[in-house]
């Protein structure tokens, strides 16, 4: 059985906070299953699926997903995360190996690894033609505040986010998980300045998680003095949505001059997906199908 994260959504009773917690552990540790990630890569690319997993239940339609890419200067190179609107999500990185010193705090130096000269996108794609495409500049590279930074310079709303991922000695994860509180519309300054007093006295997600806290006891923490109403809760987990089908998609696009050059000796095309890792193969027959399937008037000629 596919193991699973575990989120929730909520709002204050008063209508002024949101808040989303995710348990994100099972779908950090099936990303680095997946990847075989380095320490530092695992907690770089596991806090962006994580973000992407809790942005993606904010969007509208049952169909529409978000895309989160992160291009650093950094050793690990573009990080992408997609989440569909229940969370479910996935990601990758350029580099999967990426060995740098730990911070003088004796943490994973997620900002060195990233690079803080860069951009963080976010492209939603809710069935239009054209996705919605937001940027902002990076600001440490330890991603929890570069999605801090994006919401407020992109689209001005106040938000506190909170990204982290616990390493074992092994290379499993041990924790994974995030918070999203966003200030409403015409938030009163007592609502803020009291959301600003728990805040500062939050332990870090991994913390809170390790000592067997649940979404729901974090989100009380958090939103500690407020009357809370649970909206959704959700189990997301880190699905891929490859296909077969897909890749012969991408194909049909292709020039079939370009498609005949793909196979190797034998014959054959290999497609990996960046995302799951899953292989497809493709004969010289298939692709030669596929260009005569994109291109039907060709062949009366
Ligand atoms: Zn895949």
């Amino acid at each position: 059985m596919v193991k699973k994260g575990k989120m929730l959504r909520c709002i204050s009773s008063d209508a002024t906070i949101s808040a989303i917690v995710l348990d994100s552990t099972a779908i950090v540790a099936e990303a680095e299953r997946i990847h075989k990630t380095a320490a530092v890569v695992t907690a770089a690319l596991g806090r962006l699926i994580t973000a992407a997993s809790m942005m993606g239940i904010m969007l509208k339609g049952k169909d529409d997903s978000i895309t989160l890419k992160v291009n650093g200067d950094g050793p690990v190179g573009t990080l992408m995360a997609v989440s569909d609107s229940s969370g479910n999500c996935r990601g990758y990185a350029v580099n999967n190996i990426v060995e740098l010193p730990l911070r003088q705090d004796g943490k994973l130096d997620v900002g060195k690894a990233v690079g803080k000269n860069g951009l963080l996108y976010v492209m939603r794609d809710t069935g239009g033609s054209e996705p919605y495409i937001g940027c902002s500049p990076l600001v440490s590279g330890e991603i929890a505040e570069d999605i801090t930074n994006y919401f407020a310079a992109s689209e001005q709303i106040p938000t506190v986010c909170s990204l982290g991922v616990l390493i074992n000695p092994d290379l499993t994860v041990r924790t994974a998980g995030g918070l999203l509180i966003q200030l409403l519309p015409f938030c009163p300054e007592e609502v803020i300045s009291r959301l600003e007093k728990n805040i500062a006295v939050l332990p870090s997600m991994t913390s809170m998680l390790g000592s067997g806290m649940s979404p729901m006891d974090i989100c009380r923490k958090a939103l500690d003095g407020f009357e809370i109403e649970v909206l959704q809760e959700y189990e997301p987990e880190y699905r891929c949505a490859c296909s077969r089908e897909k890749v012969s998609r991408v194909f049909a696009t292709m020039q079939p001059d370009e498609l005949r050059e793909l196979p190797d000796e034998n014959g054959l095309t290999e497609v990996t997906c960046q995302f799951c890792d899953k292989v497809y193969h493709f004969t010289r027959e298939d692709l030669e199908e596929i260009i005569r399937q994109s291109r039907p008037d060709d062949t009366e000629n």
